[in-house]
């Protein structure tokens, strides 16, 4: 499709097709029913939105990658342009998008471009370890462990076999813990199905900071450390990654992790879109926005997800790359794009904390809901409801546009 347009003034383009973009155009759909003037234009580089919640099931091996990409046609009604392209700028001045397939104009822009893998410049990261950041990095972990157990089970050194087969996850936050405690419960059955000992596999975890799941309750730390303990991870705290070489993970105090699969779990910044525009940015370059989400200095452009930079006015820090804030932050821009349109005063976005829930294994979690810590089988089956509950209001949304196609 030739995504270049006569005019903009009746666009708005989403720019990304994540949570929180694709909740703004699932949104926003019903509310220009009234104002026929206007259009909505979906940009994303793919046709389909990710579930990347549940990308460590994929690694893990327990879900098809193809399960966790949904197709955006399916999704989006009939009369939303959509438009599958690599954004590579903006000209702010000119009000346009420039991507693969030519400027796209806007009246208002919303940005929801996500994130990007953080290797913090660690020497040889990029290079020598996996990351989990989409459907198609989540087929590549499982991809090399698969390989990695195929080649132990060819060897007949214990060692040998034990280093091939072991996984190594760099960054102990929900991402590192979901990961690993995925892997600690499937590899022993595929090690089996390969041919190789049950005991062979390992997964270890390396985190810099003093503990896993950083900022989150002692309790439920207490509680993922257990479960993960019982699986067999080995947790390594205070233990910086200073290097990735052919051998391993080279800690900062000159210890070797050695492993066959090497992941990177520690971290995200902005897409390299946003770090080369003049758009304002801050901590780990996501950008900078009014209560209104708004981009300070360009009102007519809103950002939401993890590329923003929002501040929770009560706590005084900045929020984190976390779906639900992604999607709370959707609203509220789609709820201002509506009364931008209709003439009524914008509204101030406020997080509202649904809690913190972490798998940890295939059967078992962590939860800290309205002050109440779980761990067991009770916190997984409430990290399966809320991807369930996800799935279901995305089907929702599009359902209750009165006029889709
Ligand atoms: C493995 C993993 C597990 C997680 N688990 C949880 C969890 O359990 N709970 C939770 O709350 N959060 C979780 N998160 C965090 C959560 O996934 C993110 O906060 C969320 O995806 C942010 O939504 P977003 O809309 O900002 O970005 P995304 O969902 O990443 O969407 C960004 C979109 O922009 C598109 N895009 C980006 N750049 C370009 C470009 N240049 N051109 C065209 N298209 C582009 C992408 O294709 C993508 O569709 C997890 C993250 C990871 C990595």
């Amino acid at each position: 499709m030739n995504a270049s347009t006569a005019g903009s003034s009746g666009l708005i383009v989403v720019a990304g097709g994540g949570y929180a973009g694709l909740h703004v155009a699932l949104r926003l759909t019903a509310k220009l029913r009234n104002h026929p003037q206007m259009s909505l234009t979906l940009v994303d580089r793919h046709d389909y939105h990710q579930a990347i919640t549940e990308l460590p099931r994929v690694a893990g091996g327990t879900r098809a990658a193809d399960a966790v990409r949904i197709p955006l046609q399916d999704t989006l009604a009939a009369h939303v342009r959509f438009v599958q392209t690599e954004i590579t700028g903006f000209d702010l001045a000119d009000r346009r998008l420039l991507t693969g397939a030519g400027p796209i104009g806007w009246w208002r822009l919303v940005l929801a471009l996500g994130s990007r893998p953080n290797d913090f410049a660690i020497p040889g990261l990029a290079q020598r370890a996996l990351s989990l950041y989409s459907a198609s990095d989540a087929e590549r972990v499982w991809g090399a462990v698969s390989k990695a157990l195929t080649a132990a089970a060819a060897g007949t050194d214990p060692e040998r076999q034990r280093r091939l087969a072991t996984v190594v996850v760099g960054g102990g936050g929900a991402t590192g813990v979901e990961l690993a405690g995925e892997l600690a419960e499937t590899l022993p059955k595929v090690a089996s199905a390969h041919g190789l000992a049950a005991d062979r596999p390992a997964v270890q975890l390396v985190e810099a900071g003093p503990t896993i799941l950083a900022g989150s309750s002692p309790q439920l730390i207490g509680k993922a450390a257990r479960i993960l303990s019982d699986l067999g991870v080995a947790v390594r705290t205070n233990a910086t990654i200073a290097a990735a070489t052919e051998e391993g993970f080279r800690l900062k105090d000159g210890q070797l992790v050695e492993g066959g699969v090497f992941v990177w779990a520690g971290g995200v910044k902005a897409p390299e879109v946003v770090a080369d525009s003049a758009l304002p940015t801050g901590h780990n370059g996501r950008v900078k926005v009014d209560q209104y989400l708004r981009v300070l200095d360009h009102p007519e452009i809103y950002a939401a997800g993890d590329i923003a930079s929002v501040v929770d006015p009560r706590t005084g820090h900045v929020l984190s790359p976390l779906a639900q804030v992604a999607l709370e932050e959707g609203e509220t821009v789609a709820r201002n794009l509506g009364a931008e349109l209709s003439g009524r005063p914008l509204e101030a976005f406020t997080f509202h904390d649904k809690g913190f829930v972490v798998s940890v294994g295939t059967r078992r979690g962590v939860a800290d809901i309205a002050g109440i810590t779980t761990g067991g089988h009770l916190a997984h089956l409430l990290k399966d409801a809320i991807e369930w509950e996800y799935r279901q209001s995305v089907k929702h949304l599009r359902g209750w546009d009165p006029i889709a196609g």
